[in-house]
């Protein structure tokens, strides 16, 4: 075994040199054999098969069909000029077309000839039809020849192409690196991991994924490599957690004291659901261990995370802690700020807020109460992480919207406490499970899964434009009843001029519909004061103002149960998880609530999935899911750390199964053998200590 001959620079491979070197580094970024090991085929062309008429669909590979010619001719002016051909099996007829050499082609065609066509089908007016595809005589004995295996195809460019790399030309290099290579690729899973999913072993799985035999073949393949990618992310996640719980001490929290109980008998306004009684208890679990608690507490939009976070934190305060709350705006920390003192009552415990706009003497006396231990609970934004504030003893930092905070600040908070504080974060952005464990797979999880009773589902509506007079009178309705009523408009990331335009013009549109004094609007956005961004939401909150008309700055978390109407304006702008958060503003009272979706006539078809979607469901969940499959897990945020990254084959949207059967290894492993002692886990043993000692291996570092 060679490990080093992975990391030969590439222009030593033979059909490479110096020129085309170049040019694969600067395309492609392949710089040396691993990196070229590991660039697979994007797709493959079958032509293991002959496939039917009748099974011809847009959802095969290019695929190859054994047809007669019934008829054919040239149709249309110049410009749409085409050759268009009938051909037939037994099973069906397809057409063929070709906009190109059409002539050429169509001296070549003979009628009644029996012919191998190749290429992609797709249907046209409800009907299978092949274009351009290549086509040759078929002849008895070559049925079998030539149809050997899957041949690959690898992305090229321009650049390369010039360079004679195109697919074919990717593909001959390839052939040559495996020859070099195959007997120097070592196994990185253990051998009983490979028989029990039935995988391949790791040096046939990269010859396979370049040259599969066939479609079972490549298959096992693919799901060979998957697995070991995620296997090695959630082996690194898992791992983490571990050492940190062998590395840190956790604070104890012995008992339910005094605050936390007299907040549950007469303070507490409402019952709490069986799920956040669960919750809570699982959180008690967690704090008696002596070990970190690191949770996540999942819930749906007004699930009631907030009021579990604040017990959890009176919990700690009852065993001698200090505690934090973290928001991601202002507005938030503002409003969770109003909320718990409210709850709390005055005096009850003491709370301050910190936020960016906190005047000097303020801070000070907050920093002053801080380190004497006198302030029991903390609200603020990330400047809380930023700022030099030092706590007597933190015992707790909650973390709200998770989203928003990545794993670095997560790490930077436990670096304020000798021993660090228990980390509780909630995120109301339901993420599917398969992204949970791969973004936050080091965290426990506990889940809300269940509303406050009474609620009633909020009905969402999707309008076009010729029905804004329709949407004015259900605005009025609604206000007449005394309820209230968002409007959002969406924000144009590169014209903050643009979007405060788009708002403005709203305003004037509403305030001509909802004319003072019986109506009037308040207005909050990006370009705001945050002191006048305050201002205006207080006005909205004490129900001074019914309407108000907002960026996406209310989007996570605020809390105005009297609000009734979620407005979205230019709806199909919005991705799919926002459209959730937004309309999850109301429906927090214990009257019907709705969503009206505002939308141009013209929409993609994303767009008009999303919609669509946001009309049939309001389980976040499942929301959830159909965004990973529209957007990809390609514009998750944190997916540098998450090791998303080195994700080439598997899919999270996809590959459910197999990323449940890789974590379950990798608990299993570090259930039974944590030190990786056993012999059959020595593979691994030798990975982690190469990681150890600075042998940068992507895999486990
Ligand atoms: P989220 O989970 O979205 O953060 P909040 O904590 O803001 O939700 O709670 C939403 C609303 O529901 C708040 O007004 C809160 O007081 C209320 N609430 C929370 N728990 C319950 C409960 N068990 N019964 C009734 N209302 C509740
Ligand atoms: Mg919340």
């Amino acid at each position: 075994m060679n490990e080093q001959i992975f990391k030969t620079p590439i222009e030593y491979l033979k059909g490479v040199g110096p020129q085309r070197a170049e040019i694969l580094k600067k395309e492609i970024s392949i710089f040396t054999y691993g990196d070229l090991l590991h660039y697979y085929p994007f797709r493959y062309i079958d032509r293991t098969q002959f496939y039917k008429v009748k099974d011809a669909n847009p959802n095969l590979p290019y695929i190859q069909i054994l047809v007669r010619l019934k008829s054919f001719e040239t149709i249309g002016e110049k410009g749409t000029r085409r050759l268009v051909a009938e051909a037939v099996d037994d099973t069906g007829e397809i057409e063929l077309v070709w906009f190109q050499g059409v002539n050429w082609i169509q001296k070549t065609l003979k009628l009644n000839q029996v012919y191998i066509i190749f290429g992609k089908v797709s249907y046209f007016n409800g009907k299978p039809q092949m274009a351009h595809p290549e086509i040759e005589f078929f002849k008895k004995e070559n049925q079998n020849k030539g149809n050997l295996s899957l041949q690959p195809v690898y992305s090229s460019t321009e650049k390369l192409k010039q360079f004679s790399l195109d697919s074919k030309g990717i593909q001959r290099i390839m052939a040559n690196l495996i020859d070099i290579v195959f007997n120097d690729i070592e196994e990185e899973l253990p051998e009983y991991l490979i028989k029990k999913y039935k995988l391949y072993k790791r040096n046939i799985a990269l010859l396979n994924i370049h040259f599969p035999k066939d479609t079972q073949v490549l298959k096992i393949t693919q799901n060979t490599i998957k697995f070991e990618e995620l296997f090695f992310i959630q082996f690194r996640m898992l791992r983490s957690k571990l050492l940190r719980s062998q590395k840190f001490k956790g604070n104890i929290f012995e008992s339910v004291g005094e605050k936390f109980t007299f907040f549950y008998e007469n303070l507490l306004p409402f019952q709490l659901t069986n799920a956040q009684k669960r919750v809570i208890k699982e959180i008690r679990l967690d704090t008696q261990r002596g070990a970190q608690m690191n949770r996540l507490v999942q819930g749906d939009v007004g699930s009631g995370k907030t009021v579990v976070a604040l017990m959890t934190m009176l919990l700690a305060i009852d065993n001698g802690f200090q505690t934090c709350l973290m928001a991601p705006t202002e507005i938030l920390a503002t409003q969770h700020y109003h909320s718990l003192h409210a709850l709390l009552k005055d005096d009850f415990v003491s709370i301050k807020l910190l936020t960016g706009s906190t005047k000097k003497k303020e801070r000070k006396l907050i920093a002053e109460s801080l380190e004497s231990g006198k302030l029991s609970i903390l609200i603020g934004t990330h400047a809380l992480i930023e700022d030099p504030v030092i706590f007597k003893n933190l015992g707790l930092a909650v973390i709200d919207e998770q989203h928003r905070f990545g794993v670095e600040q997560r790490a930077k908070l436990w670096r304020k406490n000798n021993v660090p504080p228990h980390i509780l974060v909630m995120t109301a952005t339901p993420i599917p499970r398969t992204l949970a464990m791969t973004l936050y797979g080091d965290l426990d999880v506990s889940v809300i899964d269940e509303l406050p009773a009474g609620r009633k589902p909020i009905k969402t509506i999707h309008m076009f434009e010729n029905h804004r007079l329709r949407m004015f009178g259900l605005m009025k309705q609604e206000i007449a009843k005394g309820r209230q009523v968002y409007v959002v408009y969406p924000l144009i990331q590169e014209s903050s001029k643009l979007d405060l335009k788009n708002l403005m013009d709203g305003v004037d549109t509403m305030s001509r519909e909802f004319p003072l004094p019986n109506y009037r609007i308040s207005i909050v956005h990006g370009q705001l004061k945050p002191a006048d961004k305050e201002f205006e939401m207080q006005r909205f909150v004490k129900g001074e103002t019914q309407i108000m008309v907002a960026t996406t700055v209310i989007e996570v978390g605020v809390n105005v149960p009297n609000a009734s109407v979620m407005i979205i304006e230019n709806s199909e702008r919005f991705g799919l998880s926002q459209l959730h958060q937004l309309r999850g503003r109301v429906g927090r009272g214990a009257e019907q609530s709705y969503c009206i979706l505002m939308s141009e006539h013209k929409l993609s078809r994303e767009g008009r999935i999303r919609l669509d979607t946001m009309v049939q469901t309001n389980d976040g969940f499942e929301i959830a899911e159909i965004d990973l499959q529209l957007r990809g897990p390609g514009n998750i945020e944190g997916k540098q750390q998450s090791g998303l990254m080195d994700l080439k084959l598997a899919d999270l949207a996809q590959d459910q199964k197999i990323l449940q059967e890789a974590r379950k290894s990798v608990i299993e492993i570090f259930e039974t053998d944590p030190d990786l002692n056993k012999p059959e886990n020595k593979i691994l043993k030798s990975f982690v200590t190469k990681a150890e000692n600075g042998i940068t291996l992507n895999k486990i570092s």
